[in-house]
């Protein structure tokens, strides 16, 4: 049996087995945790030694930048489509009508950095912190400054080239060894989520649930795979079936930069994306583009406001695009980033911070949802970077 087939089967039978025997449920919730340590073990040496090595293998500076900007357009392009798609799902869907939580107070402030704070952020001051600290912007800026650097360096800096290229290969190896257990760890995390959330939970704020699966899959289905049909003349099957596993751990475990070691095989292996755009695109995909996180901030923030009476006009609708792109790029590829940063979208209208807590209590259920949505975009962006170089084999 092919190992995406093994993987599913293990979704679909952990929901089962979580929402059959709940009480046994939380038991195999080690097992599963265990494996979401196991991935994150692979993020820092296999996105460092992996891009160190793609860099190395561009000597066209050129090429780099055209790579970059385009990589930054794609995802903020999707980022645009997804806003859109979370306020016009929500539009039709109401969810908030008929829920009545009163009036509440607002005006509670979130924290905020200057963006030229953010900006110098970057920057790692050091790259051994970075790297403990898994902070993944920081270690791509300091992988891709040290690959420009290498290769100007010449004959002196082969072997190092030559080792990161071993440590890399060895990750990937890695990579495959850890992803056999997915089966295993993906019924576990399922299962586990299941036990906790049955219909009772979930019926209140049903159109919630509703609204974001819903923007979820339009976006994935419609912009994601017609922008690979269209313009990468991609086979969108032949897309999801080769991202199966990266959607399967994605939708398991809630965490898009937990995913990257195997959105980064399935898009080599399957897909036949090269490794210097791959380790490029993906990483960078994985910290900056949620599309999937802004359309589930665009149906919470209407569903709140709906639910507490309070009339959104026209420029209110402006800022909440502009907020939920910030507020998305923002936000870490770890479970539950999105409902933090919620805070600033809704402050930035005004709108009760209180309605937060209402929303948290079925977030896993919109996390796993919307990180998939976020996977499935980096995936789809690299391989429309990778067709337009031409690094598609
Ligand atoms: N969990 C999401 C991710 O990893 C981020 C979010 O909470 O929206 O992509």
């Amino acid at each position: 049996m092919k190992l995406w087939t093994k993987i599913l089967i293990g979704l679909f039978a952990g929901a089962l087995f979580g929402l059959w025997l709940p009480s046994l449920a939380p038991y195999t919730k080690p097992i599963g945790d265990g494996f979401i340590q196991l991935i994150n073990m692979l993020i820092v040496p296999l996105i460092f030694s992996s891009l160190l090595v793609g860099v190395t293998s561009i000597d066209d500076t050129k090429k780099m930048e055209r790579v970059g900007l385009k990589t930054l357009l794609l995802y903020l392009g999707s980022t645009a489509f997804a806003i859109t798609i979370g306020l016009l799902v929500s539009a039709s869907l109401q969810p908030g009508v008929g829920v009545d939580l009163g009036t509440a107070s607002t005006g509670l402030n979130a924290p905020a950095q200057s963006w030229a704070d953010t900006l110098v952020s970057l920057i790692p001051r050091n790259p051994v912190a970075a790297m403990a600290n898994g902070h993944i912007l920081q270690i791509i800026i300091f992988a891709i400054l040290l690959g420009i650097a290498l290769n100007l360096t010449g004959s002196k800096a082969k072997p190092v080239i030559a080792f990161f290229d071993g440590l890399a290969e060895g990750m990937y190896k890695l990579t495959g060894m850890v992803m056999a257990l997915a089966p295993y760890g993906v019924f576990c995390l399922i299962g586990y989520v299941a036990s906790q959330y049955g219909l009772a939970v979930l019926l209140p704020l049903g159109k919630v649930v509703l609204g974001v699966y819903l923007g979820c899959v339009i976006h994935a289905v419609v912009i994601l795979g017609g922008a690979l049909f269209v313009f990468g003349r991609f086979n969108p099957i032949r897309f999801f079936k080769g991202i199966v596993d990266a959607i399967a751990v994605a939708y398991s475990t809630a965490s898009s930069s937990g995913t990257l070691p195997v959105s980064i095989r399935c898009v080599r292996k399957n897909l036949g994306v090269s490794n210097s755009i791959s380790s490029f695109v993906l990483p960078m995909g994985a910290t900056i583009n949620m599309a999937g996180t802004a359309i589930y901030q665009g149906v919470c923030a209407i569903f709140i406001a709906q639910a507490y009476g309070i009339e959104l006009t026209l420029g209110h609708y402006a800022t909440l695009v502009l907020t939920s792109t910030f507020a998305s790029i923002g936000s870490a590829g770890v479970p539950g980033a999105g409902l933090i940063m919620l805070t600033l979208v809704l402050n930035s209208v005004g709108l009760p911070l209180e309605g937060i807590a209402i929303i948290a209590g079925i977030d896993r259920i919109l996390d796993m949802a919307r990180t998939t949505v976020n996977v499935v975009g980096d995936c789809a962006v690299t391989v429309l970077v990778a067709q337009g170089e031409n690094e598609l084999n």
